[in-house]
């Protein structure tokens, strides 16, 4: 067997820690090659220690302290392209990760892609980049990996369309006007997962689920209409396939993100030892299945729309999202502002057409910007 060599950026975020936990049971297999964080640099020693990475990058905080670290932006695109790299598993939380994903598929990579936001902003540059270079995307999110497992090689015309499932998120349930003053606190205590701060909000706005549409519809190749979104609170059903005949698959397990971070690395094959025990079928009972509240949640649907309309709308959708889930983690806006700053930057920016990797930047920034002057931050 041979050795697959893995980099791994955003090493100290929760998938970064999943990824490590999943490799340390899989070490005849996988080597760590490279490891990246932003700011956390006590974990990435403890990291370093552990794993004995030939490369250690640290964005921010001090790397020069720690001997032969690279520091800045720029050491994830020095990680991603090295030649002791096989498959970059991009961890990082944001539109920040554009640069490491474009690089590391130019340079043939396989990208490991948790990074999401990623393929929404710039799917046709993604692309693109695989197309030049030879690298691949392989997903990571839960939902998009259950896709991939159902479609196992089928054609996209196979396919009448996918079914994403979405938990639904802390307030799934709530009604309108307790939802207008939910807090932060609310927003972080997720019902099934435990994630990084800005995913966590976005899965209770369900901006997430908006994300994932734009995601599936550039990994999968599917027009928007083939792609549907149910709310299933359970997280046990990962998403569904339907195919033209009316014979549905879906991918289940127990909800954990340590599969889905395996199966990315090792896809298409599937490996023993997980550390994932027996599914039991009895003990996930009941599953149920509802129809998103679309009025509960404009996010979703204004991420949907987004999509449609194409060009830099889904890029807008995104960094107007980033920008407002900052705002509301640091207590300047309410809740239900985030979908009211999305709408608005479509409003204004929406139209912008698509274009290159700079002119996706600037649209970017200036989304960030919309929504930071309609609360004067
Ligand atoms: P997190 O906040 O726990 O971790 C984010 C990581 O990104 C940190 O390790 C940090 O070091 C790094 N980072 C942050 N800003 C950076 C910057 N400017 N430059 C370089 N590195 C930076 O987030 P997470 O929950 O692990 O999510 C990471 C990504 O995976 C997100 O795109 C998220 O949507 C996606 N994802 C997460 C989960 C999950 O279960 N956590 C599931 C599906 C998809
Ligand atoms: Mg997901």
């Amino acid at each position: 067997m041979t050795m697959r060599r893995v980099a791994i950026f955003g090493s100290t975020g929760s998938i970064g820690t999943t990824a490590l936990r999943v490799l340390s049971r899989q070490r005849e297999r996988f080597c760590v090659s490279a490891l990246t964080a932003f700011s956390n640099a006590a974990l990435l020693r403890e990291q370093e220690v552990e794993f004995r990475p030939a490369f250690v990058g640290l964005v921010n905080n001090g790397a020069s302290e720690h001997g032969t670290w690279e520091s800045g932006r720029s050491c994830l695109i020095a990680a991603a392209t090295r030649d002791d790299v096989d498959i970059v598993l991009n961890a990082v939380v944001g539109a920040v990760g554009l640069d490491a994903t474009l690089a590391a598929l130019e340079a043939g990579k396989r990208v490991a892609l948790a990074n999401k936001e990623t393929l929404v902003m710039a799917g046709d540059l993604a692309a693109a980049a695989a197309n030049r270079g030879g690298g691949e995307i392989v997903p990571v999110d839960s939902e998009h990996s259950a896709i991939l497992q159902c479609l196992n090689g089928r054609r996209s015309d196979e396919v009448r369309r996918v079914i994403l499932t979405a938990s639904g998120g802390p307030f799934r349930d709530w009604p309108a006007e307790r939802l207008a003053r939910a807090t932060v606190q609310d927003a972080l205590l997720h019902p099934t997962w435990r994630m990084g701060r800005k995913i966590t909000v976005d899965s209770a706005t369900l901006a997430n689920k908006a994300l994932e549409v734009i995601e599936a519809h550039y990994l999968f190749d599917l027009p928007y209409d083939r792609i549907e979104v149910v709310v299933h609170p359970q997280s046990v059903v990962h998403s569904m396939v339907e195919f033209v005949d009316g014979s549905v698959l879906a991918q289940m397990s127990v909800p954990t993100m340590e599969l889905p971070v395996l199966y990315a690395l090792t896809h298409p094959e599937r490996v023993i030892d997980t550390g994932v025990g027996p599914f039991d079928p009895v003990a996930c009972s009941p599953l149920t299945f509802e129809p998103v509240r679309y009025d509960q949640f404009p996010a979703l649907r204004l991420g949907m729309q987004a999509g449609r309309a194409g060009g830099a709308a889904p890029a807008v959708f995104n960094a107007a999202n980033e920008q407002a889930v900052a705002l509301f983690l640091s207590g300047r806006i309410t809740f239900n502002d985030i979908a009211n700053a999305i709408d608005s930057a479509l409003e204004t920016l929406g139209d912008t057409a698509s274009g290159n990797r700079e002119a996706l930047l600037a649209v970017d920034a200036e989304a960030r910007v919309h929504v930071r002057r309609l609360h004067s931050c």
